[in-house]
């Protein structure tokens, strides 16, 4: 059986592991921590990630635990509602529902389909080496691993990428910070299904419910960093929700990380039998949540191209030459959504919700009219 190497255990890292195995393959994932993520608050899964989880047999299970949306609101900060999408429909329409789910419930939702043995933990990957018949993986404590294919599922820090290229690509300097927390829907007055967005001058928070009773908020301000200058600013949206979110947030929930953009796409996602798979490949501001969706994606896509081959090299090109140029507009997009005064003033003309409508042109299942 041929054997994949999967350095890295987020989304991508998981997801690809399942997709192998489930194809044939013997996967082999390290994790540099003693244990699979419990840091990070939500995510808005959309259509395409979850089908992607429905392809791996995990819909039902996840559809369980995470929260569908009935509609999508989004305001102006001074309360004014911009836009009110129905997007219940899109269960049947798109094949799935956009919902949210706490990360740690998703990546435990993936790891439950490998077994203890196919997980290592506390494995720093540092490079690797390559010959015409295999890959062999080298780790910080000396130790190696070897297999027919290794995947850099290990992020927007990725010491495999650092490794192909030489070292670290260049990233932005514009030090924007995202604050998260967790809140109870009643205790804010706020539907459970039901996502927002509010635009303001200088910034951008809004809220995805997670499960039946709680949601996540998300916001990023222009220049401001500390949690007490975001919460001040935060605080003058008297018209809108924000406030009170924020006000009832569970205290212990409450993180901000700066996030991370490269300052350019990068060249190529492969290097042979090496492949950067997930935020490695093409990390991307949350401006439209697509991140973890396009990972799933990228997972999927190419364990079907190593099932169309047996040459691993030829089955790594076919999945650069597919995944790079959309998950790359994608990042441009993202990337769109920061630029807040033009972002509250393409909202403010009203009845638009654009990051649905930029969606739609990658959504294979959306009407035609949408198809850009
Ligand atoms: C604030 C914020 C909000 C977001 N919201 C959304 C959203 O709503 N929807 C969405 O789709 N996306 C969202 N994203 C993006 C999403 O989080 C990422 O795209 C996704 O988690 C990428 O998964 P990954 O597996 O590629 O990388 P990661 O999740 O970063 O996983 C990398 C893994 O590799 C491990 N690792 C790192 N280095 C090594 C090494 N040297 N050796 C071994 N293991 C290593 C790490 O410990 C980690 O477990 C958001 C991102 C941010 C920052």
């Amino acid at each position: 059986m041929p054997v994949a190497l999967i350095c890295g255990g987020g989304i991508a890292g998981l997801s690809s592991a399942l997709h192998l195995k489930q194809k044939g393959w013997t996967v082999r994932l390290f994790e540099k921590d003693p244990e699979l993520r419990t840091a990070g608050v939500g995510l808005n899964i959309w259509p395409n990630g979850v089908r992607v989880l429905e392809g791996l047999g995990l819909g039902e299970r996840y559809t369980a635990e995470a929260a569908a949306m009935k509609r999508w609101w989004t305001m102006d900060s001074d309360g004014a509602l911009t836009s009110d999408v129905d997007v219940e429909g899109w269960a049947t329409d798109l094949g799935a529902p956009i919902t949210g789910a706490r990360r740690v419930r998703l990546n435990a939702l993936l790891a439950s389909g490998l077994g203890h043995d196919e997980i290592a933990y506390n494995h720093v990957a540092e490079g690797y080496e390559q010959d015409a018949d295999s890959i062999t993986l080298h780790f910080a404590d000396g130790t190696q691993a070897t297999g027919d294919v290794l995947l850099g599922t290990d992020g927007v820090g990725s010491r495999i990428r650092n490794f192909m290229f030489g070292g670290p690509p260049e990233f932005t300097d514009e030090g924007i910070v995202r604050w998260r927390g967790v809140f109870d829907c009643a205790a804010a007055g706020v539907p459970t299904d039901v996502q927002a967005d509010v635009f303001g001058p200088n910034g951008h928070i809004g809220w995805i419910p997670i499960d039946e009773t709680h949601a996540y908020w998300y916001g990023s301000l222009d220049g401001l960093a500390s949690y007490e200058e975001f919460t001040t600013c935060a605080s003058t949206w008297v018209n809108t929700p924000i406030p009170r979110i924020i006000e009832v947030s569970e205290p212990g929930s409450i993180i901000g990380r700066e996030i991370a953009h490269y300052r350019h796409h990068l060249p190529r996602w492969t290097d042979g039998r090496a492949v950067l798979v997930g935020d490695s490949a093409h990390p991307m501001y949350p401006g439209m949540a697509q991140g973890a969706n396009q990972a799933l994606i990228d997972g999927m896509t190419f364990a079907r191209y190593l099932e169309e081959t047996d040459d691993v090299v030829e089955a790594a090109r076919r999945f650069e030459e597919d995944r790079l140029p959309v998950a790359n507009k994608m990042v441009e997009y993202s990337r769109l959504h920061f630029d807040y005064q033009r972002t509250r003033e393409e909202y403010g003309q009203g009845g638009v919700n654009y990051q649905i409508q930029r969606y739609m042109e990658f959504d294979e299942y959306a009407e035609p009219a949408f198809q850009g």
